[in-house]
């Protein structure tokens, strides 16, 4: 079948976008699903700053490749041996799949599958292949998902079956930013009833992030970006979080239990070590380029108990968690309407991109 697409075919770095256009909507053929995979009719997408690094070449994978990873949709179709899904069943994508056999998934910790992450560095779909070809080209699957395409071919491993009235474009959100975010603070900080954190970098992560530590119970939130109007976002949505700017907290002196970086900025992360109390953990999130470094004294990590630690997905089990997450946005104690800066349709992706990068706006979403 066919299927309108936006289709990245070699690294750009040129901005604005809208101007370079990296990513060409297509008409691509979608071929039939394989065993244990599903067509999904994509509702709606986000746009993420990691999307970002794949079209700037700062995360490389094989392209031609169709981008997104952030997606919610309605199963269209499945393929031979699926059986936990059928045509009709509302669904959310995970970016890593996770084969469930694994000694990091036997252990909880399916966003290190190791056939999961193999399978997204080819740029193929879990057991093996890619469903995308445009002009007799194979087109790369972005980590098991491609959620800028109308239609997209999914493992089943990659999926999480919703039941609930919530709009798609909310939706699409618990594909990459509640789960890392609010997985970051919960499963990788592991926030305790009471404690102090701080959130560095105010985007969907990091907002994901904010929202996560208010419904866990932290007793002092901190939250640091350098837009003044995304710390004033934050301000009318709760006055009892403290928002500054790097600049502004480094005289402070201000000691947190927990950091949790967002950013993916060298400097945000250094800041964030900065603010730990001695037996202090600081997580990242950040996906910056390699050339990406800190420097910190080995001799606070020894004598104050300091962590540093990295949470990919969140540190999450999606089965598990995107079910929670979602109850917790059905009864108010997770305010992800907040999070949604705007929509905008497939054709606008580039101009989308663009507005992400103003720094402007906290996540966009496409409606497909
Ligand atoms: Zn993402
Ligand atoms: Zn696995």
């Amino acid at each position: 079948m066919k299927t309108k697409a936006a289709v990245l075919y070699e690294v750009n770095t040129e901005m604005p976008f809208r101007k370079s256009v990296p990513l060409k909507i297509e008409e691509v053929e979608l071929m039939e699903p394989g065993i244990g995979e599903v067509v999904i009719k994509v509702m709606a997408a986000g746009l993420c700053q990691s999307d970002i690094s794949v079209i700037k070449g700062s995360i490389e994978r094989p392209l031609p490749m169709i981008i997104g990873h952030e997606a919610a949709g309605v199963v269209y179709k499945t393929g031979e041996g699926v059986t936990g899904l059928k045509a009709g069943d509302k669904v959310i994508t995970t970016f890593i799949p996770s084969c469930g056999k694994c000694i990091p998934c036997s252990e909880g910790r399916p966003g290190l599958c190791e056939p999961g992450v193999e399978s997204n560095k080819k740029g193929e779909l879990f057991n093996g292949g890619k469903r995308f070809n445009v002009r007799n080209r194979d087109v790369s699957t972005h980590v098991g998902v491609s959620a800028f395409s109308e239609y997209t071919i999914v493992s089943e491993n990659s999926l999480v079956k919703v039941d609930t009235e919530v709009p798609y474009e909310i939706l699409a959100l618990f594909g990459c930013s509640v789960v890392t975010g609010v997985g970051a603070v919960i499963n990788s900080a592991k926030l305790q009833l009471g404690q102090t954190i701080a959130i560095l970098g105010l985007g969907g992560v990091g907002f994901s992030s904010l929202l996560g530590a208010k419904a866990a119970g932290a007793s002092r939130i901190i939250a640091i970006d350098i837009n003044e109007k995304k710390l004033n976002m934050v301000k009318e949505m709760d006055p009892l979080i403290e928002v500054y700017t790097p600049s502004e907290i480094k005289d402070k002196n201000i000691l947190v239990d927990l950091a949790v970086e967002t950013a993916g900025v060298s400097a945000a992360l250094k800041l964030g070590f900065d603010l730990l109390k001695r037996g202090g953990r600081l997580v990242t999130t950040g996906l910056p380029g390699m050339q990406n470094k800190i420097d910190i004294p080995i001799m606070e990590i020894t004598f104050q108990e300091k962590e540093i630690k990295g949470s990919y997905l969140g540190s999450c089990v999606p089965k598990r968690d995107i079910p929670r997450f979602l109850n917790l946005y059905e009864k108010g104690l997770l305010d992800l309407d907040r999070l949604l800066s705007k929509t905008i349709q497939l054709e606008d992706i580039n101009e989308g991109f663009d507005d992400l990068m103003s720094g402007e706006y906290i996540r966009i979403v496409a409606k497909i």
